[in-house]
């Protein structure tokens, strides 16, 4: 079995993987991330209104703080892959227990196990010690046009796009506070907004439905499936079907904003790591999982609390665990 080149891999290069990064970095373990977008940054890229609640950025927008972090990054001479997914993790030699979440006894440095992390189709890493960064990854309706028109009417934001159907029919889709808020920045551009929901009861933040429910140009339907975002060049309008009809509406709009909310990238992890029932990975305070050595930071171990200051503290946390469980570091 070849000998790991580096001691620690770390899938994801958002705030929760650059940060645990540096701080392996500090404490002299040899570290690799790796990120499936071209962009390290992750979430940031799509914070488009100014970050009201973090210390040193406040203010700035996403792609400022992404901008940022990725400079620190460099100036750390952190070693960052892009463009690839990471597509599997096999555990070729088990860790002992010791670093797993539950632990009777407090690990050793022989506590660490062998893993392979296949990256794109050939590309086979090696690592004493895995760092699950991967965050969240949009919800999609999953319905034909989706794909095929993200980018010509399909869109997730409309602090970002709104201007550029001002005046236009849209349509918004769900239910939760960033749908409803959605549905009433577009009206304020003047848009006639459909708000389609799959239930009757909102999950929205109450200010923001009576906003929503008190402006004429927005237009509730709910109890209804999207069924078809239609058109061939451009959205041109969106098809839905009310439950318990077997009929469906079509409705002319030239954009439709998709936000039916986040759920944790876990994929390459089922089956090898104990979830909650949402999904979300389970973790001890300091990251460990159920799977001695493997380690999961940010949000997608964060189902209440997901933010930009948790992930950052969560991959510190998990440093200084890994950096003991290594022997790097005196317990
Ligand atoms: C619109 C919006 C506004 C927000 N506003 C705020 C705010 O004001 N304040 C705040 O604190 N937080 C805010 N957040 C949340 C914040 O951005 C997240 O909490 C934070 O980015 C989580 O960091 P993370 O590293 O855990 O995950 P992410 O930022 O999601 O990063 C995960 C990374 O892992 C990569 N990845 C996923 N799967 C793989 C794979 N198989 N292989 C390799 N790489 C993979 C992804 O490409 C991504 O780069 C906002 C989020 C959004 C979407």
């Amino acid at each position: 079995m070849p000998t790991p080149r580096h001691d620690v891999l770390i899938l994801g290069a958002g705030p929760a993987g650059i940060s645990t990064a540096l701080w392996l970095r500090d404490f002299k373990i040899s570290c690799l991330l790796l990120e499936r977008e071209r962009q390290p940054g992750g979430q940031l890229h799509q914070i488009h209104a100014p970050i009201p609640n973090y210390l040193t950025a406040y203010g700035w927008d996403g792609a400022r703080f992404a901008g940022v972090a990725l400079d620190d990054a460099r100036a750390a001479s952190l070693e960052i892959l892009v463009g690839e997914p990471v597509r599997r993790i096999v555990m070729e030699r088990p860790a002992r227990r010791g670093g797993a979440m539950k632990r009777s006894s407090p690990p050793s440095s022989s506590a660490a196990g062998v893993f392979r992390v296949d990256r794109g189709v050939r590309e086979r890493l090696r690592a004493s010690v895995v760092v699950l960064a991967t965050g969240l990854s949009r919800r999609t309706l999953g319905v034909p046009g989706e794909t095929e028109l993200e980018g010509r009417g399909v869109s997730h934001s409309a602090n970002r796009e709104r201007m550029r159907w001002a005046g236009r029919p849209v349509a918004v889709v769900g239910g939760g506070t960033a749908a409803v808020e959605d549905a009433v920045l577009c009206a304020e551009v003047g848009c006639e907004v459909t708000l389609i929901h799959h239930s009757t009861r909102f999950r929205a933040r109450n200010d923001f439905l009576q906003r929503a429910r008190a402006n004429p140009h927005v237009k509730f339907v709910t109890n209804s499936e999207v069924r078809a975002v239609v058109g061939k060049e451009r959205v041109e309008a969106l098809r839905y079907r009310k439950r318990g009809t077997k009929r469906d509406e079509t409705i002319a709009v030239d954009a439709v904003f998709v936000r039916i909310g986040w759920e944790p990238e876990t994929s390459i992890v089922r089956g090898m790591v104990r979830l909650d029932r949402r999904g979300y990975v389970r973790v001890n305070p300091s990251g460990r999982t159920s799977t001695p050595g493997l380690y999961a930071v940010g949000d997608v171990c964060s189902p209440d609390a997901p933010s930009i200051a948790g992930a950052v503290g969560q991959g510190a946390a998990a440093a200084w665990d890994i950096a003991r469980t290594l022997g790097r570091l005196p317990r």
